[in-house]
């Protein structure tokens, strides 16, 4: 049921005449009903008398009957029913009153409502009524408390954030206290205001920020920018700013907000992160590393710089290529297994990859290439990765391969090295049991001359054989050091087979060999050490004997083509292996050992015939059709075409005889040396005297004046370069020729022995005809 307006009894309404103008009571229903507040009417003590549609309405009360004439404080919640009292005490003293509450419907829905109470004067001048008229604020409660929450939310938000929160009006000048600001700049308002801020802005920073500002608020668009900022502590920090502009309703910017946020820590990290990344990257292409990431399970693969290409010789554009096709494409078959063991061994057990292989890359070069990689297990779901580098190491592979050559070959020539010394201590005392025989010999039958003789020659063989192996000896000594001096002329070819051939008919005779000698009729010059070549051939002719079973057959064959003299000793002795043929002309090389050791050498000959041709820039070479089969050695000279200058073998014939009235002095510490000197010159028929000193050489060469000294150069005392400068120093003895004898044939020996005044420098043991040459040159200018 409605409450009726009409129901109530209405004070009655007059105007200031006393009479009724129009129908109040009419017009008062009208405001009642038509009002969209909540309107009731109270008696004088509070009691509801009437409440309009729309207050019914608002407050879901279904059935006015159900609060008529009930007291208007009990539809008010407890703690209001106070305020509403006093309401209406306030109204029935005649007073307006108005207050705010909260006060639920009939039905429980929460309403916030304003309350005017307002007294209704009767005729007799008192408040006969109550009027209370209550507007559902309850939306723009709700809206001013959304608010609220949000500026508190916003508040809470700004404090967590450490960032500086700041605020201008729209000309962009600080013009209030920015307590965020103040906090982290420590600068006072003073400071601050207008554009004061801009001093705690990094001084590198500062222009670009003003301008950026400026331009910002010029434009009303947002202002966004990064720079460094001092905090209290002095220290600048990164700063990350935004600022936006708030417009009012005409448009005109009012305020700008705005928010500095310190990103400093990321800002070093990140450059920590670039700096780890830059040295890494350096340090990998300083050691031409590739970088690699590879995810097993996709066989996605991610190249992290450029080397890899290169090792790969892909072009940069190319992609990456993966394991797959790593195997099928790159990797050389006998490593195949080999990488998928390394691979299934990361992956199983996590331990370091590590493979080395060959590849042939696409432009077809075979390379040596080095993968190490470290699993990097799961992270959060990421997919299991390897992650590495690839290096090609083919040059190192190369310096080990030749390292593991030379090595082995060094180990090969100590063996050889040590096998030559087991041969040479044999070599050489082969010949001192006959020679200690024949000494003995010579003791015993004195007067017999027949075995005077046989031994005498036997001593001769003996003490030559002696003499070429220690020759042999000192010439290998002085290849490999480097030291052989070759005294190169222009030389007949035909000349130095001769010099050879009578060095070695001693030995080819005494095994019975036929040798026959095939040279052609025509001058073939070459450019060489005559002694040394003659040397050689004299060598391969030994060699033909000695390794050939007595009575065999020794060819020596000259010939040339265009360039070249070709010399040739060919024999049908025991021959050599197919297997052996490269290495007869290596150093202490010795390959038919079986053979008569007495017979045999030291493994030095031929690598003295390849090394002396070779010096003289020929070549050597050897071919047998096998073992028994003989052989043929080869040397190949460069001939020349113009005639010789001076050809050996135009010797002058000894005048001896001349000579005997010459007076040679022999200076040597070495007693038996210089007695067996001195003999041989006295059965020439020279005078001799002897010295064992400098000093007494010195002496006897003042007092005898001899024609001839000849000086050692090791003596006590006095060194021979001494005792030869010193006699120099006396005019008397200006017509003396000195000679040096020395075991030293260095360029550098021979110069000191020049510098020192010697005519002449022998290395011992030096022939008796060389010594004979030599006196029977001298003795005509003597006579
Ligand atoms: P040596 O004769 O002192 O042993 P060489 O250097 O002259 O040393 O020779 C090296 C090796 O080559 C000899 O030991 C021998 O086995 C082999 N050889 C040299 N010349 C001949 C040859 N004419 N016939 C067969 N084998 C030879």
């Amino acid at each position: 049921m409605r409450p009726n307006i009409a129901d109530i009894p209405s004070p009655p309404v007059a105007n200031k005449a006393g009479g009724s103008l129009f129908d109040l009571a009419e017009l008062g229903k009208g405001v009642f009903e038509g009002s969209p507040d909540c309107v009731k009417v109270l008696d004088a003590d509070g009691h509801i008398l009437a409440m309009n549609r729309n207050g019914l309405c608002a407050m879901e009360i279904d059935d006015f009957r159900t609060i008529q004439g009930a007291r208007w404080a009990t539809l008010w919640t407890e703690e209001n029913r106070q305020a509403i009292d006093s309401a209406v005490i306030a109204a029935r003293s005649g007073r307006n009153y108005t207050l705010n509450l909260a006060c639920p419907t009939a039905k429980g829905s929460p309403r916030w409502w304003a309350v005017t109470v307002s007294p209704i004067v009767g005729d007799n001048g008192e408040v006969a009524r109550i009027l209370s008229v209550s507007r559902d604020i309850t939306e723009a409660r709700f809206a001013t408390e959304k608010v609220r929450v949000s500026e508190e939310r916003f508040r809470s938000l700004v404090t967590a954030t450490a960032a500086i929160v700041w605020g201008t009006p729209g000309s962009g000048q600080f013009d209030a206290e920015q307590p965020g600001w103040a906090a982290f700049t420590g600068q006072l308002f003073e400071s601050m205001k207008g554009l004061g801020w801009l001093d705690a802005v990094h001084p590198d920073d500062r222009q670009k920020s003003a301008t950026l500002w400026n331009e910002a608020i010029a434009s009303g668009t947002m202002y966004e920018t990064e720079h460094r900022l001092r905090r209290a502590d002095g220290q600048f920090r990164h700063m990350s700013v935004r600022a936006v502009p708030i417009s009012g309703p005409d448009n005109t910017i009012t305020e700008w907000v705005g928010i500095h946020t310190d990103i400093h820590d990321r800002k070093e990290s990140e450059a920590v992160l670039r700096d780890n990344e830059e040295r890494v990257r350096l340090a990998t292409e300083s050691a031409e590393l590739g970088l690699w990431v590879w995810h097993p399970s996709t066989d996605q693969v991610i190249w992290e710089n450029a080397r890899p290409y290169e090792i790969f010789g892909l072009s940069p554009d190319a992609p990456p290529i993966t394991a797959r096709q790593f195997l099928t494409d790159f990797v050389h078959q006998d490593h195949i297994a080999e990488f998928g063991h390394a691979v299934a061994n990361t992956i199983e057990t996590g331990a370091r990859l590590h493979f080395q292989g060959r590849i042939r890359r696409k432009d077809g070069q075979i390379r040596w290439v080095e993968f190490f990689g470290n699993l990097q297990p799961h992270l959060d779901g990421d997919p299991q990765r390897i992650i590495g580098t690839v290096a090609d190491i083919t040059g190192s592979k190369d310096r080990e391969e030749e390292l593991r050559r030379l090595a082995a070959n060094l180990s090969e020539a100590d063996r050889r090295k040590t096998e030559f010394l087991a041969v040479l201590a044999h070599e050489l005392r082969n010949p001192l049991a006959p020679i200690r025989h024949g000494l003995q010999l010579i003791s015993t039958q004195v007067g017999n001359s027949e075995t005077l003789i046989k031994v005498r020659d036997m001593l001769d063989r003996q003490v030559n054989q002696m003499v070429r192996l220690v020759n042999d000896l000192l010439d290998v000594a002085r290849i490999t050091s480097g030291k052989v001096e070759l005294r190169k002329q222009r030389a007949e070819i035909g000349d130095l087979i001769k010099v050879a051939i009578e060095t070695s008919l001693p030995l080819i005779e005494s095994s019975k060999h036929r040798l026959t000698v095939t040279v052609p009729d025509e001058s073939m010059l070459v450019y060489v050490d005559p002694e040394r070549i003659s040397q050689v051939i004299s060598n391969l002719l030994n060699n033909a004997a000695k390794y050939t079973p007595a009575g065999g057959a020794i060819k020596l064959q000259v010939s040339h083509d265009d360039s070249e003299v070709i010399v040739s000793v060919t024999d049908n002795g025991i021959g050599i292996a197919p297997q052996s043929i490269g290495a007869v002309f290596d150093l202490f090389r010795q390959v038919g050992q079986d053979f008569e050791r007495s017979q045999g050498g030291l493994g030095i000959g031929l690598s003295l015939v390849r090394q002396l041709v070779e010096l003289h820039g020929g070549t050597a070479s050897a071919e047998s059709p096998g073992e028994g089969g003989g052989s043929t050695f080869m040397i190949r000279l460069a001939m020349i075409d113009a005639p010789a200058a001076t050809v050996l073998g135009a010797e002058n014939s000894p005048r001896v005889n001349e000579a005997k009235n010459m007076r040679i002095l022999i200076a040597d510490d070495n007693i038996d040396a210089a007695e067996i000197l001195s003999l041989m010159l006295q059965v020439s028929g020279y005078t001799t005297e002897l010295a064992h000193d400098g000093h007494a050489a010195l002496k006897l060469a003042r007092d005898l004046h001899p024609d001839v000294a000849f000086l050692d150069i090791g003596m006590p005392g006095m060194n021979g370069y001494e005792v030869a400068k010193a006699l120099r120093n006396i005019p008397r003895l200006a017509d003396i020729t000195l000679v040096a004898l020395t075991g030293w044939g260095g360029e550098q020996d021979r110069a000191l022995s020049r510098e020192a005044g010697f005519n002449h420098h022998f290395i011992k043991p030096v022939d008796m005809k060389v010594i004979e040459k030599l006196l029977s040159e001298i003795a005509p200018r003597r006579a």
